[in-house]
């Protein structure tokens, strides 16, 4: 799951990160209320879940409140990379002198919490890794030491910090590194962290994704998700305890498993590439009902990049048959417009080809193989099947 600027900005100042003191509005006159309070001049941010709002236009000066409403009216319903802005966030105004970027992941091949610093701060940092690799440090941290001041002091002299901010920034890489581990997040980042023209470090932009498997320990944080700002299928399926992200591709893909998932994913992008591959990741789980299969189907097809759909089941304790009936049942309820092919194997499999033979169904045809069904897809969603 990810948190707004201003969520993660808040939660950042929960742990003693310096933050802006500003406030959100929907509307363009709740905007010029907040500048007002605020006195002299503001930033007007959209709230949308992208980076590079900046670029795009949707992070503007406001010399007073007036001018902020102006900004709002602009930025509200406003299209960033395809999603509508409802929300902006009024901010005091602090003209950054100098931007560092500072983040937390976890580094996967490391096996632990890595924390990133750049002097190049404001850009995306994937940008500066491309373009500047040799410009961001890292500090691995292991989660039983946790951050040891050698590495701020590592990390505040790589990026040529000067001396006099070494305090400061030190504390703010303890907390934020805190403020990682106390909410399992999988990406804390301050971009940028800037020094302002009074010589303060402030967090102006925050970013967190949050492990959404650990949600359930996190009430207060679970209650931010944004269920606006995410696409309406996604929202559905986890409402039906499946798993679904939307792609690109056009090749819907419904599979028990997610290794199997990732197998089908791949299998579909080798025989139909970019283009045509996979158009999301689904996993409806083991020993799904056949009213979750019309559940999810519904939600593939309300994709209208789904030219076919691909079923990949590969039964263990659930059972082929079942899910043979689940598909009949749900093509009858949905009726899909679009070709589907089902590749069933393992317990029942038998018995669940042989139900999808005698259902009859003239867009539904079965395959042995998983290379057999991919490429079965593939052709079907080119149209020539
Ligand atoms: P992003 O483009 O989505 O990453 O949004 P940011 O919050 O990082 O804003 C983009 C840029 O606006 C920053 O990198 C700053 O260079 C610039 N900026 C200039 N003045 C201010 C200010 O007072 N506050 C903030 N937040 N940004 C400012
Ligand atoms: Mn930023």
């Amino acid at each position: 799951m990810n948190l707004h600027e201003h969520q993660s900005k808040y939660r950042f100042g929960e742990f003693g990160i310096p933050i802006p003191r500003g406030k959100v509005a929907t509307t363009p006159q709740a905007a010029y209320e907040i500048a007002r309070e605020l006195g002299g001049k503001v930033v007007v941010k959209a709230q949308v879940l992208v980076g590079g709002r900046g670029k795009a236009g949707g992070v503007k000066l406001a010399q007073n409140a007036d001018e902020a409403r102006t900004h709002a009216e602009n930025i509200l319903g406003m299209t960033i990379k395809g999603l509508t802005v409802r929300k902006v966030l009024i901010d005091p105004a602090s003209p950054p002198i100098h931007e560092i970027y500072l983040g937390i992941t976890n580094d996967r091949a490391a096996g632990e919490p890595v924390m990133m610093a750049s002097s190049e701060g404001g850009v995306e940092i994937e940008e500066v890794a491309r373009t500047n690799p040799n410009a961001i440090i890292r500090e691995h941290i292991n989660p039983f030491l946790g951050l040891h001041q050698y590495q701020t002091q590592n990390i505040a002299s790589g990026i040529n910090l000067p001396r006099e901010h070494w305090r400061a920034f030190t504390q703010i890489a303890r907390n934020l590194y805190r403020c990682y581990m106390d909410s399992d997040a999988s990406l804390a980042e301050i971009n940028p962290l800037a020094i302002t023209e009074s010589n303060e470090l402030i967090a102006l932009d925050g970013k967190m994704v949050l492990d959404d498997n650990a949600l359930y320990r996190h009430q207060d944080l679970a209650e931010m998700r944004d269920t606006d700002a995410e696409p309406i299928a996604e929202t559905q399926a986890r409402e039906a305890g499946l798993t679904y992200i939307q792609l690109d591709g056009q090749i819907g893909c419904m599979v028990n498993g997610a290794g199997l998932a990732m197998t089908t994913m791949d299998m579909t992008k080798l025989y139909g590439g970019d283009e045509v591959g996979p158009a999301n990741f689904l996993d409806i789980g083991g020993g799904a009902s056949a009213e979750q299969v019309a559940t999810a189907l519904r939600i593939i097809l309300s994709d209208s990049n789904v030219k076919s759909v691909l079923f990949n089941i590969f039964g263990g304790i659930t059972r082929c048959d079942e899910v043979a009936k689940g598909v009949i049942e749900a093509y009858h309820d949905v009726s899909p417009q679009v070709p589907m092919v089902i590749r069933l194997q393992g317990t029942n499999a038998k018995e669940g080809r042989d139900l999808i033979n005698q259902a009859n169904i003239p867009d539904l045809v079965s395959a042995a193989t998983l290379t057999e069904a991919a490429q079965k897809a593939v052709e079907a969603a080119k149209g020539a099947l």
